[in-house]
């Protein structure tokens, strides 16, 4: 036999093979669970057979009236021509893409095409193309996609609010058409709550839903359910029979869930330890998206790295905190520190003594000028007694100072002795402030010291200047006062009016002369404690009287009123007190230059004598109502007029009265007049 012959002869036996198995072919083709499809050269399709129709849900008959190009997703329609164009070039070549297509219901599935051009057959004449459906493979694929996003996401997310919004937006529309993140804080009381929908302007109604619902006891599921209970959720197909509880306690929830198109739900608790720190809704309105228990697994896992995130930075945000925390210690810390060197520094570098001590007396520093003025190194003083610098008679007074400290009282500023490393004393002035630890309890003290013996010294001097001054002029002045009686007499016999004038005028001038110097040589004699004060009993409503009728003759401006006088007795040297009555009529006079009567009153007040001179002067503002006690002070307010004087006094009443175990006090606001009080013991008190 012929080549020919023989070659014609198997192609006739494989005809009439394919012949004879052709029912067997067909049936092969329509029962395979892969779609078959033939279509020509420009794309219509000119077969499918019937797997097309759970596929596709088109009929074969139905689909053949289409192009195949009307079924692909627009978005892969480009690459599959290429493909499609690319392969009519190659006969008998088969290509493998994947693509998606669209069912009969809209939605799109995705497939693996397997192409073969047998345009070239002549028994086919078309291109073969093969379809299944790869759903469930590019799901798992998506799913792995949104897994590595979301983990990528939350990797570098450290804020807690941010992260949620991202979680959401990714969620959205991956895994749902509208979904939820609500976080509990440790109360459990919701702290975040975030919400997503694939059309923006309804994310407001997914709120409202969830406040519709979330305190409604017949609500059997959702985010409150699920916080509760930290168990997952699926309902698949939520039917108007699952709405119903909910909706017979308040409609408005059936309102939104019908408005939203509630089709299928999900939810999954969010667990940090075992412990719920929230949950995740997932629902869908598509009528193609029915959650399935696959699906929760899945969210499961999403829900397991989401918690895990927020706990990072949960951790993240509590470890900054401490950081921050510790940073502020830190810096408060060197500030004290600071301040600390800063205090020393100045301590140290102060002329005055500055020491420390405990409430136990324990001295506890000592800078350099204390190392000066006492003679003992900081190192040999610290952790001694106090009294270590106190002279023994005077040990009682830091007793005081002490009881004082612990009693929280002030203690004013005071000058006092104190003794140096070689046995020397030395005057100080001493300011005491108490020591308080951070929660302001007392715990010791801190003691000022200034060196006080020059100013003492310089004190001491002029005080010896003004006794020898006032001396000196005590001798002439009498013998200038004894001549100028002498004159008076004389000029008296003589009847020489003119003269007689003169000379009255010249004696009023000595006695004032007399007096400041008996003033000065007075204060001197109190300085040296040589003042001497005759003991007697007197009575001292008479003695006021003798005094304001003397006064009455040195003045013309005033009146002085006796006003109430009761018989009162005291005990002590009657002209001293004299004295003092003549200082407060002469100033109660000298400062009222306007007024025109001075008040005087006498009388007791419980076991006291009361004398009360009131004058309607300048009187004192309540500032300087002490300091006019003090030796040579005056008031010297500018706006006021200046007045002669000394500023003596009442330095000395002031003396005088407390050698008389009285006092002498002042009542008065400014302008408004004075009036001084001289208060004495009564004499059947005293015995
Ligand atoms: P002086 O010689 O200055 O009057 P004093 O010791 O008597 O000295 O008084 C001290 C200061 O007290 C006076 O300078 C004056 O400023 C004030 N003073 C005393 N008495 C009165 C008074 N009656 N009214 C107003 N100020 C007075």
């Amino acid at each position: 036999m012929s080549t020919d012959a023989m070659k014609n002869t198997s192609e006739d036996q494989i005809i009439d093979t394919f012949t004879q198995n052709e029912p067997l072919f067909r049936a092969l083709i329509e029962n395979t669970s892969d779609v078959i499809i033939l279509c020509n050269i420009e794309g219509h399709i000119m077969y499918a057979n019937s797997s097309i129709e759970r596929l596709l849900g088109y009929a074969p008959d139905e689909i053949c009236t289409l192009h195949s190009c009307e079924l692909v997703h627009p978005d892969d329609r480009s690459s599959t021509r290429e493909q499609f164009v690319a392969l009519l070039e190659q006969p008998a070549e088969s290509v493998t893409i994947q693509y998606r297509m669209r069912h009969k219901n809209g939605f799109w599935c995705w497939v693996e095409g397997t192409w073969k051009n047998l345009l070239a057959d002549p028994a086919i004449q078309a291109l073969v193309i093969n379809i299944h459906d790869i759903a469930d493979r590019k799901q798992a694929e998506e799913h792995q996609r949104l897994l590595n996003t979301i983990s990528q996401m939350l990797v570098s997310s450290l804020d807690h609010d941010m992260a949620l919004r991202e979680i959401v937006s990714l969620l959205v529309p991956s895994l749902a058409d509208y979904c939820r993140i609500a976080i509990i804080d440790d109360q459990q009381q919701i702290s975040a709550i975030v919400a997503n929908h694939i059309e923006p302007e309804k994310i407001a109604l997914v709120r409202e839903l969830y406040e519709q619902y979330k305190d409604l006891i017949s609500s059997t599921f959702g985010l409150p359910t699920i916080l509760k209970s930290g168990k997952p959720e699926l309902i698949s197909n939520v039917t108007s029979e699952i709405i119903a509880p909910v909706e017979q306690d308040n409609p408005t929830v059936g309102t939104i869930v019908r408005a939203l198109g509630l089709q299928s739900y999900m939810g999954v608790p969010l667990l940090v330890r075992g412990k719920v720190i929230g949950a995740i809704t997932f629902s869908s309105v598509q009528p193609h998206r029915y959650y399935t228990q696959d699906d929760l697994v899945f969210v499961q896992e999403i829900a397991r790295r989401v918690a895990l995130t927020l706990d990072h930075i949960r951790l993240y945000g509590n470890l900054q905190k401490e950081l921050t925390e510790r940073k502020r210690t830190e810096e408060a810390l060197r500030l004290r520190e600071e301040e600390h060197y800063r205090l020393g520094a100045i301590v140290e570098s102060s002329n005055d003594a500055i020491v420390g001590k405990t409430l136990q007396g324990i001295i506890t520093s000592w800078n350099q000028a204390a190392e000066r003025l006492f003679g003992y190194p900081a190192q040999e003083a610290i952790g001694q007694h106090i009294t270590l610098i106190i002279p023994t008679h005077l040990y009682s007074e830091e007793e005081e100072i002490i009881h004082k400290l612990r009693q929280g009282i002030h203690i004013k500023h005071f000058e006092t002795v104190r003794r140096r490393k070689d046995g020397t004393y030395v005057e100080v002035s001493l300011s005491i402030s108490p020591i308080k630890d951070s929660s302001g309890k007392i715990i010791g003290a801190s003691k000022i010291a200034r060196d006080i013996t020059e100013q003492k010294e310089l004190e001491r001097r002029k005080d010896e200047f003004i006794s020898m001054a006032s001396h000196e002029l005590k001798t002439p002045v009498t013998s200038i006062k004894g001549f100028t009686q002498l004159l008076l007499r004389r000029f008296q016999q003589r009847d020489d009016r003119e003269a007689l004038h003169f000379l009255s005028r010249m004696d009023a001038q000595l006695n004032k002369l007399v007096k400041l110097i008996n003033d000065l040589l007075d204060i001197s004699r109190m300085q040296t404690g040589q003042l001497e004060y005759r003991q007697e009993p007197f009575e001292l409503d008479v003695l006021a009287q003798e005094v304001i009728e003397n006064m009455r003759g040195m003045t013309q401006t005033h009146s002085l009123i006796l006003e109430n006088s009761e018989p009162v007795c005291v005990f002590g040297d009657r002209d001293r007190i004299g004295q003092i009555l003549i200082n407060l009529l002469t100033n109660a006079i000298k400062y009222s230059p306007h007024a025109d009567k001075v008040l005087v009153q006498v009388g007791a007040d419980g076991k006291n004598a009361v004398v009360r001179v009131q004058d309607f002067g300048i009187g004192i503002a309540p500032a300087y109502q002490k300091k006019i006690f003090e030796r040579f002070y005056q008031v010297g307010e500018p706006e006021v007029k200046t007045y002669p004087g000394l500023g003596i006094g009442l330095y000395i009443s002031k003396q005088i009265v407390e050698r008389h175990h009285g006092r002498i006090e002042v009542q008065s606001r400014k302008g408004e007049g004075a009036t001084f009080s001289v208060i004495l013991p009564l004499l059947h008190e005293e015995k």
